[in-house]
């Protein structure tokens, strides 16, 4: 039976280290981290997700202010905001809530934002640098996902990892991380020919398609590492993800559940790259 990847404790540990961290700076800088989030729209899992960062941000003391705007806002309007808060010292970050309405050119709007204020780590020049090792801001899934596997001492130099979805947001940033660290990556998505094929090749499996179920138990190889990033509502509306979670847990050595796994750690880095830009602000 598998360990169970407790994502939900790790990110408290990390708040808690973070929320040191500010208060350093705090007492030390005169210095309070802040961060700017941009809601457009009444979307209902926007307005969870931002309740969520706003609280955390509240728990570890980052000053945080959500700008709200109704779906019929024009571009030119969050153009100017975001180059207000570019300038605006009082926030170390920016972070504008997906998705936006169709109207919205999203990448020309975050293309925007100062790459130092990146704190979801999406600007081209923060994922040309993750390309190229070098320091920036690096998104958030994806990083809470390295730090789980290092929190839970997983080996993943020399590791066979498989990540399936290719996303800007997930899949691709991850591959780079895993490749950084050491891995063997295989990346999967719809075009894959034989999934099971390769997924039962796995030492590290990570399922990040938002395809309830996909992904069956028998494909995972006995002892397995398994990280679900999905979020799906299963058809009694409870939140599940793309694995089979009872029978991959009887194969896997360790597995996330959802919720309490890959999620709660996505906030959790966000807190910790708002303190690390605020560091390199003041540096
Ligand atoms: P996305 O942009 O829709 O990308 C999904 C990827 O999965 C695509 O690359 C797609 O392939 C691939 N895919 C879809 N169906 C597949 C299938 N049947 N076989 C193989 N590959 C398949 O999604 P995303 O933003 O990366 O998010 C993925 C999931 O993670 C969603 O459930 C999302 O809610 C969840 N998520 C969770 C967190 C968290 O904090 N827990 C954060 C972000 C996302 P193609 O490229 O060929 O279309």
């Amino acid at each position: 039976m598998a360990q169970i990847i407790d994502g939900k404790s790790v990110a408290l540990q990390i708040k808690l280290e973070v929320k040191e961290q500010v208060d350093r700076l705090r007492s030390e800088y005169k210095v309070i981290p802040g961060l700017a989030v941009v809601l457009v729209g009444d979307d209902v899992g926007s307005v969870t997700y931002v309740r969520n960062k706003q609280k955390a941000c509240d728990d570890v003391g980052i000053h945080s202010r959500t700008f709200s705007f109704s779906s019929d806002v024009e571009q030119k309007e969050l153009e100017i905001l975001i180059l207000e808060l570019n300038h605006n010292a009082q926030y170390n970050g920016i972070l504008v809530q997906m998705p936006l309405p169709k109207r919205i050119d999203s990448r020309s709007l975050l293309n925007m934002i100062d790459e130092h204020k990146d704190v979801d780590g999406l600007l081209p020049s923060n994922m040309g640098r993750l390309v190229i090792g070098e320091e920036a801001l690096y998104p958030c899934t994806p990083l809470g996902i390295m730090m789980l596997l290092q929190r839970y001492s997983i080996p993943v130099s020399g590791a066979h990892v498989v990540i399936i979805g290719r996303s800007t947001l997930v899949g691709k940033p991850l591959a780079l991380m895993m490749l950084a660290a050491n891995a063997t990556v295989t990346m999967c998505h719809t075009k894959t020919r034989d999934l099971p094929g390769i997924v039962k090749q796995a030492d590290i499996l990570v399922a990040a398609a938002g395809r309830l179920g996909l992904v069956k138990g028998e494909w995972i190889k006995q002892g397995a590492v398994v990280i679900d990033v999905g979020m799906n509502r299963s058809p009694g509306g409870k939140l599940a993800g793309d694995v089979e979670f009872e029978q991959a847990e009887k194969r896997a050595s360790f597995i996330t559940p959802v919720p309490g796994g890959v999620g709660p750690m996505t906030i959790a880095m966000l807190m910790r790259n708002t303190l690390i830009a605020t560091e390199r602000q003041i540096r």
